[in-house]
């Protein structure tokens, strides 16, 4: 999911001075007038309760209460408008002072909330690219694949499904004429020959279409449909790096065959379960891994106080964290570093800038990965991770200086790496 992957990061470099960043996520789905009027209420109370927190002469108020208008219009707007299918969430990012204004439509729906915060808040985001990675499907044939390129929660309208057959090598076996029984053999052997160069040649041109449409789109996973042999002699035409992503092997769905629209529908249903399983899978395993590596002192660690140091220091390379993380700590305006306790700090312990309370560590913790270019695995609770306080991080690889504890006596500027 290349668009978001770009617009994560690039929100994650905002920052507020007086004036707060509103960050909004809503189920648009309308299935009804209660629906509806949900949302209405929803937005209109955290709209009240969050200017009831600032007093009005305080800086940055006029501007919220600014911000806070136009997203009121803007949530008037949707509700007005017929349900459309293709809109079932929306994120939204403003602050009137930043000149920040970001919609974003998705298909698929999100947890209501509205939050004030120094920093947009961007896990539901984040958790919506990990769940939803790109995926190809290909069907490989005779002539070559069709390939599918399906993303689900990307910032397109719709899902986007890509179908093409590559390059066809047009077949020039013709068999020419002769009545020699003798030679009628030799020329049947060889179009079998000629046909298996064919097949085969058709096949590797299709590998190598799927190969580097995946090197263009490193999240993406593969989904193979058809027989189980034709599959088969697919596969081991790709290379290793591809085949490491290849999360199911599917049957052609019955309805492959009756036109575009029910193709296309069962090209979407059987990648999504595909991917949802996998993203239990990955899940899992991430919690596994950064547990592991941890506790071997090795490229892991646990708990947010060594993640927020890590992370100050700009050693996070993919960031673990519970959907249910909740923590709070401080943030330093002066070098961005974030600390988890809140109360041990008086002044910044990199620049001794001035401190400021964070309410929700855990969007700090999110946003602070974001924009190092750290990868961020939002998880479900689980118990073992959730035993840490539910977050860890894999840290970059680095020279040997890269272990915990080799780290220089004096930490440097967090921001210094940007
Ligand atoms: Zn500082």
């Amino acid at each position: 999911m290349i668009e978001l992957d770009g617009t994560l990061s690039e929100l994650a470099r905002f920052q507020s001075g007086s004036e707060p960043i509103v960050s909004l996520y809503l189920d648009i789905r309308w299935k009804d007038e209660q629906q509806r009027e949900r949302v209405r209420l929803f937005v209109q109370e955290r709209i009240r309760h969050t200017l009831a927190h600032y007093l009005p002469e305080s800086p940055g108020r006029a501007g919220l209460e600014k911000t806070l208008k136009r997203i009121q219009d803007q949530v008037t707007g949707l509700l007005g408008q017929e349900y459309e299918a293709d809109k079932n969430g929306l994120a939204l990012f403003a602050c009137d002072t930043l000149g920040l204004w970001r919609p974003h439509f998705f298909r698929r729906s999100f947890e209501n909330a509205l939050t004030t915060d120094a920093i947009p808040h961007l896990t539901q985001l984040a958790r919506l690219q990990d769940d939803f990675a790109p995926a190809i499907v290909v069907a490989p044939s005779q002539e070559g694949a069709d390939i599918y390129h399906v993303s689900l929660g990307d910032l397109a309208v719709e899902a986007n499904l890509r179908g093409f057959v590559p390059r066809r090598e047009r077949d020039n076996f013709n068999a020419g004429a002769s009545g020699r029984p003798r030679v009628q053999y030799e020329r049947e052997t060889k179009e079998v020959r000629h046909h298996q160069n064919f097949v085969q040649k058709n096949r590797r041109a299709a590998a190598a279409e799927v190969t580097a449409f995946y090197d263009q789109n490193r999240h993406c996973y593969v989904v193979l449909v058809g027989t189980a042999e034709t599959v088969a002699a697919f596969e081991r035409e790709l290379p290793e790096r591809l085949k490491e992503r290849v999360i199911a092997r599917l049957p052609r769905p019955r309805d492959w065959e009756s036109g575009d629209g029910m193709r296309r529908d069962g090209i979407v249903k059987g990648a999504a379960k595909a991917l949802a399983d996998r993203e239990k899978v990955d899940e899992h395993d991430a919690i596994e891994q950064v547990v592991a590596q941890s506790l071997r002192g090795a490229l892991g660690v646990l708990g947010p106080s060594d993640v927020v140091e890590a992370l100050n220091q700009g050693r996070v390379h993919r960031l673990v964290i519970e959907e249910c993380f909740d923590g709070t700590g401080w943030r330093c305006d002066n070098c961005l570093a974030i600390g988890a306790n809140a109360e041990s700090a008086e002044s910044c312990p990199y620049c001794g800038g001035e401190l400021h309370a964070v309410r929700d560590l855990g969007e700090a913790i999110v946003a602070r990965a974001l924009l190092d270019g750290a990868d961020v695995e939002v998880v479900a609770h689980a118990n073992k991770l959730h035993s840490y306080r539910g977050v860890g991080a894999f840290l970059r690889q680095t020279a040997q200086t890269g272990l915990r504890g080799a780290s220089p006596p004096y930490p440097s500027a967090p921001g210094a790496n940007q």
